[in-house]
């Protein structure tokens, strides 16, 4: 893969472009951006989140539907806030999750709790807000968020998360609608457990869910999870549990690498075609998308430190790590990898391992790429906007990175650089 990106618009990125040799995002330089504030550094783009978002409100267009976005694939308080201004919910797995929502103004009642491990504390507190659906995944929890519930004198509004059993074609690691998984009840469980879950004086049937796998790619594993979702929808029903909304999770791709996950709009045709020619097309919707709503619309800002030839392989040293780009190293993911701006001349053009700093042979960002690098040049590695720092560390006392939001010509910085002294604040020597 060559370094010197064509002209224009890049492939699946419609906010990341090139203006005269410069690699911008929205309206802003990328190198100015580095050169202002350091690396490494998160950029993300505000509109390629509202488009992104768009895709599904258009496929939602007249119809009874909410759209939670699963925070889990970027928390940080800004992308928040540009989603519940946007009117969204969230779908979150902890109540440090639910915490952040609040902070960034987001309304309680369109939070969905999802995740096979809450507590009862972090159930407690979400009854207190008022969120607007637990995602339950065991008849463990039934029960003790029933008892919680009760506590508070409540009900909580319950869906139990089905596993439809398909398989999604994605990596091992993030599928999650297959027998041998810990999410979600078996498909032949389900209607038992919904018997119990209505039998239970704290909790209030609202719904079915399900979340098959995360990069999902084709249409086909979706249309096989909804068949699955709607024969158990109706025979819920036809055992008299009536059944608000159906939630039908998140998962879908982006391009990473000239993937070519359908459009949301697009595969939503087709799931709401389905559900109408199966009667529930009265049901409310409920989807709850991460990847697909803040991949692409973000890029990770890097400086060459080191060009190091070798017998076997060249490395690219830059100054991101595992601890900021973590997908590599956990799925052998990849990430484009592109300079902000032409090469030196000097530079020569070679096929590098592209690594960080930390002390692992583990850490690398892109494998086999051919670049013109020397020491110095800022690269940005694309596709970084979802599960990159939400999944950051403080691995080898590394601080985590700064993030900025772009709108257009305008930076608003979303969070500062973390420094040492952050990183150490909650520890303390030993006294004798
Ligand atoms: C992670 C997750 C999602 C979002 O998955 P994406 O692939 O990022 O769209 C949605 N629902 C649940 C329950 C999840 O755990």
């Amino acid at each position: 893969m060559s370094n010197t990106p064509a002209a224009g618009v890049l492939p699946g990125h419609p906010f990341v472009h090139l203006r005269a040799d410069q690699l911008f995002v929205e309206e802003v330089a990328l190198s100015e951006l580095a050169a202002a504030h350091g690396t490494p550094l998160f950029v993300y783009s505000k509109g390629a989140m509202l488009n992104a978002l768009a895709a599904y409100q258009r496929g939602f267009a007249g119809r009874d539907a909410q759209i939670c976005y699963a925070m889990k694939a970027n928390s940080s308080l800004g992308v928040l806030q540009v989603f519940a201004q946007a009117g969204c919910g969230f779908d979150i797995v902890s109540g440090g999750e639910l915490e952040r929502v609040l902070a960034a103004g987001g309304d309680a009642r369109k939070i969905i709790f999802s995740g096979v491990g809450k507590t009862p504390r972090e159930m407690r507190r979400a009854l207190e807000v008022g969120i607007g659906c637990f995602n339950v995944e065991s008849e463990a929890e039934l029960h003790v968020l029933s008892r919680v519930a009760g506590e508070l004198g409540r009900r909580a509004p319950v869906s139990i998360r089905v596993n439809p059993n398909v398989d999604p074609k994605t990596h091992p690691y993030i599928s999650t609608g297959l027998k041998g998984n810990k999410f979600g009840v078996a498909h032949e469980e389900t209607l038992r457990i919904y018997q119990v879950a209505a039998s239970l004086p704290g909790l209030q049937v609202v719904g079915i869910d399900c979340h098959i796998g995360s990069q999902i790619t084709e249409v086909t594993p979706y249309l096989d999870a909804m068949d699955r979702v709607l024969d158990l929808v109706d025979a819920i029903e036809a055992a008299g549990i009536s059944l608000h909304h159906i939630d039908f999770g998140g998962g879908l791709g982006i391009d990473y690498q000239g993937d070519t996950p359908p459009a949301a709009d697009s595969l939503w045709a087709q799931l709401l075609a389905k559900i109408d020619a199966r009667g529930h097309g009265r049901k409310k919707l409920m989807i709850e998308p991460g990847r697909s709503l803040v991949g692409n619309a973000g890029v990770c800002l890097t400086e060459v430190l080191y060009v190091k030839p070798g017998e076997q392989k060249n490395f690219c040293i830059v100054d991101a790590a595992m601890n900021d780009l973590p997908r590599p190293a956990m799925y052998q993911a990849f990430h484009r990898i592109l300079p902000v701006a032409p090469p030196a001349a000097s530079a020569t053009v070679a096929c590098y391992d592209v690594v960080g700093p930390i002390c692992e042979s583990g850490d690398w960002i892109g494998r086999d790429r051919e670049l013109r690098v020397q020491g110095g040049e800022i690269l940005a590695v694309l596709s970084a906007g979802a599960y990159c720092m939400s999944m950051a560390s403080n691995y080898n006392t590394r601080g985590r990175a700064a993030e900025l939001l772009v709108d257009g010509a305008k930076v608003h910085m979303i969070r500062e650089r973390e420094s040492t002294a952050d990183q150490m604040r909650h520890e303390r020597l030993v006294l004798a």
